[in-house]
């Protein structure tokens, strides 16, 4: 790569809102053969709204948004904050925990005079001796639809399930056709359950995708990728998933995203839009072609 040429490709970069840091960082991601996305708040709006209440048995709606609200009020997890605001909307008054500790990819526990409150992912459930199984019937659509569930639990008893839905970004079905059109293979990489991963892997035709990925992990699964030989940009928005960026051949920070992300990337869009991450593969392609 001339300076002169990466010169010009960073200009022309700069332009359309893209911040390439280096010729190095144009070198690989003139040469990506895997594209790996994070979800929540990258594919998706990262805006989570509450979409349907599945109360258990001896539950009613406006219970189990009480104590779900209950155990999020400490959190400020996008699923928390959403949690909080339907709650408000309905006019609930929410207590206040008398403890509470964020369990990082999982959820939350948190403390009410009459017993512990559990909020988070299946798993967190049935980590603690509890079934989730009397709901499954009526989650079953919600998840196949790609929401994401938050069970409740209240002094040892299941109290139902929260559904949310984060939208898809309206360009991302498009962004991952060019994407493969330019002979790279799309991933997608998520803290969330494998069934709702699995809905929106299906409704964007992906290669595939990792569920359940807990944030410390997500840098391993790129290296995973890169010792079966493929050059790997990552895309996130910075939240949980810096690690995995900076492990990325080509680190691709949203303009959402934190401080932490862009000094983690090697490429920053400066529009939330996933767009750029094509456009950005079709820059540097040109520009290192013109190059060599
Ligand atoms: P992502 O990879 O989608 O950004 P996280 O790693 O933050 O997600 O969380 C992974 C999963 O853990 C979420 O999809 C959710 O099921 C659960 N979770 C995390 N924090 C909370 C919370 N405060 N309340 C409920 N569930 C949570
Ligand atoms: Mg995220």
């Amino acid at each position: 790569a001339t300076p002169a040429a990466v010169m010009v490709g960073t200009g022309r970069g700069a332009e359309l809102g893209i911040l390439v840091k280096d010729a190095v960082a144009m070198e690989k991601a003139a040469n990506l053969s895997v594209c790996v996305f994070d979800k929540t708040g990258t594919l998706t709006a990262g805006r989570p709204v509450v979409s349907a209440l599945v109360p258990a048995e001896g539950f009613d709606e406006a219970g189990l948004l009480r104590l779900a609200a209950a155990a999020e009020r400490g959190s400020e997890h996008p699923l928390a904050q959403a949690v909080l605001a339907a709650a408000r909307r309905r006019g609930i008054e929410i207590p206040r925990p008398s403890a509470f500790e964020a369990l990082a990819g999982f959820g939350v526990r948190a403390a009410l005079p009459d017993g512990e409150l559990l909020a988070g992912k299946q798993e967190l459930l049935e980590q603690n001796g509890l079934s989730t199984a009397g709901l499954e019937a009526a989650v079953t659509p919600l998840v196949d639809k790609g929401h994401t569930l938050v069970y409740v639990a209240h002094a040892g008893r299941v109290a139902g399930a929260v559904a949310l839905a984060d939208e898809l970004k309206p360009e991302a079905p498009a962004v991952v056709r060019a994407l493969r059109e330019l002979g790279l293979r799309v991933f997608m990489l998520t803290g969330d359950g494998r069934r709702t991963a699995m809905a929106i892997s299906e409704r964007l035709e992906l290669d595939g995708f990792w569920a359940g990925v807990l944030p410390a992990e997500k840098a391993d699964r790129v290296r995973e990728l890169q010792t079966g030989g493929a050059t790997v940009a990552m895309v996130g928005d910075g939240v949980n998933d810096a690690p995995a960026l900076v492990q990325a051949d080509v680190g691709i920070a949203l303009g959402t995203g934190t401080d932490i992300a862009l000094d983690a990337a090697d490429i920053g869009l400066m529009r939330g839009d996933l767009t750029g991450v094509v456009r950005a593969v079709r820059l540097v392609r040109a520009t290192v072609r013109v190059i060599r």
